[in-house]
Order: structure tokens, then sequence, then C-alpha cells
């Protein structure tokens, strides 16, 4: 007799084929088939000399990608929030004082990992679709004194780029570090890292580098590394230690690398596929892609009646599109009707733009005028067929 209660469950024995769709949602975009067949190479161990070349490689890409030259550069394996927690985790112990940026979602986020550390935190608040002076900035550093500052660049609930220039050093004056999250920017918008004097930089691999979800890339400044490595407490994630994260990518200057965890192989080569495809079409051309691109898009709406939800132009972020959710449609039909008929993903708001908007993401390779013209024949169809509804 059999000591299986469990058996073989019956959906397993279908075989399985990934839909093909036109990923134009914030967020994954569409993964090129030269870094899929990257991610479909053979296994290697974690440990072995090419792995860790590969992770030098990745090491160089990541310093390319946020222009830094900073020796703690790494990828965490995991998704960008995992990289958040890694940079709230290592570089704040439990008392200190946080201050986050809420222009949208990420903020709010940044805010409860650091409570869950039993950081004191504060946090300087504005509309959806706005962004923060560098004197409100000063203000709120002046009077809450924390040593962190968070700040999204491109706050993709909202569809925001936010400025950076002379933050950093605002930040510093006030001996505060400056943490950014480019998940949603990076390779899409201009980013200085190390001329912008932003300490703790984070991104994620789905978006402008085009790689699976997954992996996060991370960096942090000489002064970050400062407060990091010398803090009273250990940090409460093993997982996300930067002491054991520093040493596994050989940023630790020590001759022996130590296992801390299984890498995520596969992903690993994706990654450094997505690098290498940025670095050979060139960061700023990929900027100024994605920004004539979103200039072409966003013309395209306007022609069309409809409203882009941030007003100040120099605001947009050029990565993910926040339309002003058309009146008197249901935006959850709109989105369904193009993901059965276009074959296409686009969003609707996130956090405090829920309802108020819908979100393109049209992200490295997606940064097209094909993709463009595809995604405003499928709006205009919607708008044609879409019930005019009650709500
Ligand atoms: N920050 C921003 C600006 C993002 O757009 C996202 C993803 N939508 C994240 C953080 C979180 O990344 P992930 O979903 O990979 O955890």
């Amino acid at each position: 007799m059999s000591s299986i209660t469990v058996q073989p469950p019956k959906c397993l024995q279908k075989t399985f084929v990934a839909p093909r769709r036109h990923m134009f949602g914030p967020g994954p975009s569409n993964v090129p088939p030269r870094i899929l067949a990257a991610g479909a190479e053979p296994i290697i161990g974690h440990m072995h000399p090419e792995m860790l070349e590969i992770m030098s490689d990745i090491k160089s890409g990541i310093q390319y990608a946020f222009q830094t030259q900073n020796n703690m550069t790494i990828a965490v394996s995991g998704t960008g929030h995992t990289a958040m927690e890694c940079a709230i985790f290592n570089a704040v112990e439990p008392g200190e004082g946080v201050l986050t940026a809420v222009n949208g979602i990420w903020g709010e986020r940044a805010a409860e990992m650091a409570e869950r550390i039993g950081a004191r935190v504060n946090s300087i608040v504005t509309t959806a679709g706005g962004y923060f002076t560098s004197e409100e900035i000063d203000r709120a550093l002046a009077k809450h004194k924390p040593v962190l500052f968070f700040l999204t660049h491109g706050e993709s609930s909202t569809g925001v780029v936010h400025p950076l220039d002379g933050i950093g050093d605002i930040c510093h004056k006030h001996n505060c570090l400056f943490l950014v999250d480019c998940v949603a920017s990076m390779g899409g918008a201009p980013l200085h890292m190390d001329k912008q004097g932003i300490d703790i930089l984070y991104s994620g691999s789905q978006k402008v580098l085009n790689a699976p979800p997954g992996t996060a890339p991370i960096s942090f400044s000489e002064r970050a590394c400062q407060k990091v490595f010398n803090r009273k407490t250990k940090p409460v994630s093993f997982f996300l230690d930067m002491t054991w994260l520093a040493n596994y990518w050989g940023c630790d200057g020590k001759p022996a690398r130590i296992y801390h965890h299984t890498a995520p192989v596969s992903a690993f080569y994706s990654l450094r596929e997505s690098l290498a495809i940025l670095a050979e079409q060139g960061l700023e051309n990929s900027w100024r892609r994605h920004k004539e691109v979103a200039e072409y898009f966003h013309e395209g709406l306007e022609n069309m009646g409809l409203k882009l939800f941030v007003k100040d132009k120099n605001a947009r972020l050029p990565t993910v599109t926040t339309i002003v959710a058309p009146p008197g449609y249901d935006w959850k039909e709109i989105t369904s009707y193009i993901m059965k008929n276009h074959n296409l993903e686009i969003s609707g708001g996130l956090g405090p733009s829920v309802g108020q908007v819908l979100r393109v993401g049209l992200m490295g390779g997606n940064s097209s005028k094909a993709s463009v013209d595809m995604v405003l024949e499928a709006l205009r169809d919607a708008l044609r067929y879409c019930h005019k509804s009650k709500v």
C-alpha cells in the first residue's frame, strides 16, 4: 500500500506554455530573446570562478548604469522590495530617525519598512502627481534630524520623475544619508549617483533592463558604508546583512569568499546580459530614446483628447506615463478590454493613484514609436467599445 495521501496534481500533467503578451504596464517589461537565452544557459555553481566573474561583470554594469565608482555595488537576490529593505535595514538602527518623501506609494512603503525595524519615522507628503522643492526637504530635515532621507526618483504609481540635483548636498549638510529608489527610472531618465551625492541607490531588473524580475542592483557610497559597517546592532535580516553580502560579492577586500546563500544563477546570467545590452546601447542614448518616445506618446494621447496626470511637463517620468482615467468609463473595463482584444497589458493606478489613472510603461526595448502606436490604437479602440459606465 502506498504511503501517499496527496495524489500528484492533475494540473501539473498539462504542458505549460507562457502567453505571449505586450508588457506595457509599469513592469515587468518584455524580455528580449537574447536575455531569455542567456538565462537558459546551463547552471554552474554559485561559487565557481566563472560565476564570480559574472558577478564582477554585473558589478561593473551596475556602476555604469548608476554612474558610480562605489566599490560597494552589488545585485541583491530578490526584487526591488528586497533592495529597499536591504538599504533601510542596513543603514538604520532601532530608534534612529528616518524621513520619507511621499508623493506616491513608494515613500509610504519605505516608511512602513523603517517602522518595522523600530525607527522613528516622519514623512513629508504631497499630492499624487506632485514633487518636493529643495526648500521643503531642507526644512523637514532640519526639523526631524533623520539619519536617512528616502526619495523616489521615478514614482511609478504617479508617473513623476523627481529632480535630484542639490538634494544630496542638503542631506549631507544635515548629516543625513540620501537614499534613492530608481527601480522605475534607471536607464530611462538621467541619473548620476556620484555627482548627485546619492548615498544608497537601488533598482530592479524587470523594468528598463528588460531582465526577468528577481534581481535588484544596489550601491552604497563611502559615507553610507561608514554608517552601515559601524553599527552597534546587527541588522534584523541575516539574508540582507551587507557585511555578508559585501564578502559574497568580493567587495570587502578579504581574500576568501564565504558561502552566504545560493545565488539565483540563471537570474544573474540574464541580469549580466541586460547590463551588457545597456552598455552597448549607451546610457545617454537610452535616456534620450525614452524621452523622445515618451514625448511622442504624450502628444498622441493629447491628440486623442486624453489628459496627462502630471501637469508639469518636466516632471513626467519617461518610463511610466500616467493618463487621467477617462471620465465616464470604468478604468478596469478599459484595461481588461485591451488585454483581451489587443493582448497588451496596461494598468490602473496604485496606492494614491488608484481609480485616478491608467498607467503605461514603455521601458527598455519596449520604448519605441511602434509600441506607442500600438498602445494608442488599443486605447482608441477601447474608448470606442467600452461602455460609458455609471461609476
Ligand atoms: N520602487 C518602484 C519605483 C517601483 O516601480 C517598484 C515596482 N513596481 C518597486 C519599488 C518594487 O519593486 P518590486 O516589485 O520588484 O519588488
